[in-house]
């Protein structure tokens, strides 16, 4: 099963595409790595799924990423005394820590945090941002806002606070349950929600170890101040355009995406474009035209993935919204400006000996009129150095980690095969031009640009390059 794109798709699993049949049908339309979104279903409902993914891997024999999504610290309103409260603009509002306090209109926030780190001056945005109160006092247990915009405010809608930096941990307990439970069940991929500092990614990983590759989800205006860090820190980052979108004015988000995009390109870590990318396909066989332009965008800005949330999770029309990502992915990456533009937003190079020989083997790759670049590589940093470059060429990794080859199904352009531990160079060479053969990535007289790290099963290095003729 070889992908005719190099963009990878993400998608979401739930109640319209869990089913067995679902998920292979989804896989052949085009998914690479799906999504376990923990905000939603029970743990034995993604255990089941998680399983049905396995088995799928299984018969196919290719590796297939499975993502673990953490719910992480969301901020919800209380139940209220009459299920909804409408407030209007002007009008003086109070939040209260528990219960509603004898006053008829007080909102319940059980979260003490944020009665600690508010002040007068932030704004508190309810149900998606539709209600935009803005603080003028507090105390240790209230707080008081004046509303500017108004609406109505019902039972457990979603709270964000995009001035305010919450002394919460990323990680609440029903994420470390979910994390442990994930975790054992062999997740490639584990996301963390609402990041909003490194020290974030620094606890997640005291608890992940390597077990799993670390995501952050970029949806906070405190990440984005410190998003170097963050990305350094991190194996990956997801552009989580839902909340971002709601905590940063919507006009911020596509430059965001730009940057956000373009700093994992430099880092050399994969980054995820997400949300709402075909969201009229939850309900319509057909997306909008400025759907499938947002798609083909985050496609030219070289990202590594784009994903579907609602669309193959609860939609109509899970699989034909995977077929139009697909479809999309592909005509983009085809199109004659694709190349000239992937390329004008290349990061600079670094000037470390890696940097430079997988470059080269992407040049060389190209001189020479190879058919594919063959990285050999244990922990998969070598094929994410080659695929930074965007290549022409396919890239065919060679991995002797199962764990590497599916966390690799979110890197641009890899097609990864899981081998042997190999002992020599030359054996290593014997089973590029197997692989090669076998995946047809070439045929006999072909050449093929192979590069790895030497020794072998030395994670990190990339340093070693050859020009391989098949027989
Ligand atoms: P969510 O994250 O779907 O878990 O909210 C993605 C986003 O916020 O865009
Ligand atoms: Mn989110």
């Amino acid at each position: 099963m070889r992908r005719h794109r190099r963009a990878k798709i993400v998608a979401t699993v739930g109640p319209a595409s869990s089913s067995p049949e679902m998920l292979k049908a989804l896989l052949e339309a085009g998914v690479d790595t799906f999504r376990l979104n923990f905000s939603h279903g029970t743990q034995s409902d993604h255990a089941r799924i998680h399983a049905a993914i396995r088995k799928l891997e299984q018969e196919v024999n290719r590796p297939i990423g499975i993502l673990l999504d953490l719910q992480g610290p969301k901020i919800r309103v209380g139940t209220l005394r009459d299920g909804k409260i409408t407030v209007a603009a002007g009008e003086t509002i109070r939040f209260v820590l528990s219960g509603s306090d004898g006053d008829r209109g007080a909102i319940p926030l059980p979260h003490r945090e944020i009665f600690a780190a508010v002040a007068p001056g932030h704004d508190l945005l309810i149900d998606d941002g539709r209600v935009r109160v803005r603080v003028t006092g507090l105390g240790d247990d209230f707080i008081e806002a004046k509303v500017i915009v108004g609406g109505t405010i019902s039972n457990h809608k979603g709270v964000n606070l995009p001035g305010t930096v919450l002394d919460l941990s990323p990680l609440t307990t029903k994420d470390r349950l979910d994390l442990e439970f994930g975790l054992k069940l062999g997740v490639d991929w584990v996301a963390l929600s609402f990041v909003q500092k490194p020290s974030d990614i620094i606890e997640a990983r005291s608890l992940i170890g390597d077990r799993a590759g670390l995501m952050a989800k970029i949806e906070k205006p405190a990440a984005l101040e410190r998003i170097d860090d963050i990305i350094q820190l991190c194996d990956a980052i997801m552009v989580a355009r839902g909340d971002l979108g709601v905590e940063i004015p919507h006009e911020d988000v596509p430059g965001r995406q730009k940057e956000l995009v373009r700093a994992c390109r430099l880092a050399v870590k994969p980054v995820i474009v997400a949300t709402q990318m075909l969201d009229s396909m939850v309900a319509a066989p057909t997306p909008t035209r400025a759907e499938v332009s947002d798609v083909a965008t985050a496609i030219y800005d070289g990202a590594d993935a784009v994903m579907l949330s609602a669309e193959s999770a609860t939609g109509r029309y899970p699989q034909e919204a995977v077929e139009m990502m697909d479809r999309i992915i592909r005509s983009t990456e085809q199109h004659k400006m694709y190349r000239s533009i992937v390329e004008a937003t290349q990061p600079g190079e670094e000037q470390t000996a890696p940097h430079a020989v997988a470059t080269a083997a992407a040049d060389l790759a190209s001189v020479v009129h190879a058919k594919a670049i063959v990285a050999y590589t244990s922990s998969g940093t070598t094929a994410a150095r080659v695929a930074r470059k965007r290549p022409s060429l396919p890239i065919l990794v060679i991995t002797p980690s199962r764990e590497v080859s599916r966390r690799l199904c979110l890197l641009w352009g890899a097609h990864s095969v899981l081998s042997d531990n190999v002992r020599s160079y030359e054996e290593m060479v014997e089973r590029a031009t197997a692989f090669a053969l076998a995946e047809q990535f070439a045929s006999s007289r072909d050449l093929l640009v192979v590069v790895a790290g030497i020794p072998f099963g030395q994670a990190g290095t990339t340093n070693n390059l050859r020009v391989v003729s098949l027989p």
